[in-house]
């Protein structure tokens, strides 16, 4: 893996959008249905919207209904840190850059295929970088 960033919150809130740092620094959550990834169908590879790093194929994209892109599994595993979350009364597991330490999402265990996982990731939490055709 990469070096690990390490940034101040304010040098993460000035490097930031307001909308990409409530949700990559204050582990929010974008509305359904609202993101630019939701529908998404291009090939390529989506990056930590904060770091950069490589999370997600466009392979493993799955359209879920939900709302939020999801994924059937990181492309890069170790890039990826799981964490338990039990905030909001509910018990889940958050999914987290391993790199700089950015929420990106939650991961179900209600997916398609051999994984069964769903994760269900912020489009705003992301950057696609498209394969080259
Ligand atoms: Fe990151």
């Amino acid at each position: 893996m990469d070096e690990k960033v390490m940034k101040t919150e304010e040098e993460w809130r000035e490097s930031l959008p307001p909308e990409r740092y409530r949700v990559l620094r204050e582990a929010g959550t974008e509305p359904p249905f609202t993101g630019k990834y939701v529908h998404a169908k291009e090939d390529g590879m989506y990056h930590c919207g904060a770091c950069g790093a490589e999370l997600f194929s466009s392979d493993t994209k799955f359209d879920s209904g939900s709302g939020w892109p999801s994924f059937t599994e990181p492309a890069v595993a170790e890039n990826v840190e799981l964490r338990s979350d039990k905030s909001l009364f509910m018990r889940r597991t958050e999914v987290l850059c391993r790199r700089c330490g950015s929420h990106l999402g939650h991961v179900f265990d209600d997916g398609p295929g051999p994984t069964g996982k769903r994760f269900c990731i912020n489009s705003c939490s992301l950057d696609l970088e498209p394969a080259e055709k």
